[in-house]
């Protein structure tokens, strides 16, 4: 089957870029995110990453939508792209738990023929491991642990798979004011397969305003499960994670990747 690249079809008229933003910090964006936000004549975002990237929407027409109407708002972008340059703000990489699918499956169902380009970013995993040091070196899982639109025993089933091999997961949507109970049962069944030594590392908003960083171990995460909100991303360490120290302190997280079986050093 040929694949026929989104972005290079015939045609005039407007296109769609579907912008990851990052963390939040405008330094942690890629230069073609900022090259697609600058030829934009709108941005439609939610208010929270819209409010991230202000000082790139100068002269541009925003269009806020808030959280909860992905759809609609998906619906909107495409309209105008017909005519106009139009970014989707997403953060982190609107691939991962963001906006990117279901716009793709919006333009899917229209038919429609607007150039998109999904155009990729710094996923929270990424941007909070690198704030802990380096939790995530080799293979590892990411989890959501928002119901909203997945249901929780596919959740709770996919949890008890990832915590038994035993590789490092990073847990997004840790904790709403609506759910808060779903990290203390993810901690239970991490708590299963992992030892109660295993390094937790928490990040609240990463590369923005308001960071956060908790280190601990999963056995005393069960006592600071009031730390975690929807801004926080929680690291679980695998089998080969340990704290990275300087004499007495934690420095942050580092699972090795087994240079240590090999050389000298
Ligand atoms: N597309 C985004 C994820 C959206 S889901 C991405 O790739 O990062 C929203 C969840 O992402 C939040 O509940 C939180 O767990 C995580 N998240 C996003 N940005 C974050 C940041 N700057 N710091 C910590 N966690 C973040």
């Amino acid at each position: 089957m040929e694949v026929l690249p989104l972005q290079s079809r015939d045609r005039t008229g407007g296109r769609l870029y579907i912008v990851s933003t990052g963390p939040g910090d405008l330094q942690q964006m890629t230069p073609r995110a900022l090259k697609a936000l600058a030829e934009a004549d709108s941005v439609i975002g939610n208010a929270f990453y819209l409010d991230l990237v202000e000082p790139l929407l100068a002269g541009k027409e925003v269009i806020t939508s808030s959280m909860g109407r992905e759809v609609e708002r998906a619906k909107k972008a495409l309209e105008r792209a017909e005519h106009e340059t139009v970014a989707m703000v997403s953060g982190g990489d609107a691939g991962v738990y963001g906006m990117a699918s279901i716009v793709l499956e919006v333009v899917e169902r229209s038919g429609s023929s607007v150039p998109v380009e999904v155009v990729p970013g710094v996923t929270a995993a990424l941007s909070a491991a690198s704030r802990l040091g380096s939790p995530l070196s080799g293979d590892f899982v990411t989890l959501s642990l928002s119901d909203l639109l997945t249901p929780w025993e596919v959740i709770e089933e996919r949890l008890d798979l990832a915590f038994r091999m035993g590789v490092p997961v990073a847990l997004y949507n840790p904790r709403s004011n609506g759910r808060p109970e779903n990290l203390a049962k993810a901690v239970a069944i991490a708590r299963r397969h992992a030892t109660p030594t295993t390094p937790v590392g928490v990040v609240k908003n990463a590369f923005r305003k308001g960071e956060e960083i908790l280190v601990t171990t999963l056995e005393a995460f069960e006592d600071r499960l009031d730390f975690v909100d929807m801004r926080s991303i929680a690291i679980v360490g695998g089998e080969e994670s340990r704290l990275w120290r300087r004499d007495a302190d934690v420095r942050g997280i580092i699972t090795p990747r087994g240079y240590h079986r090999k050389y000298v050093y």
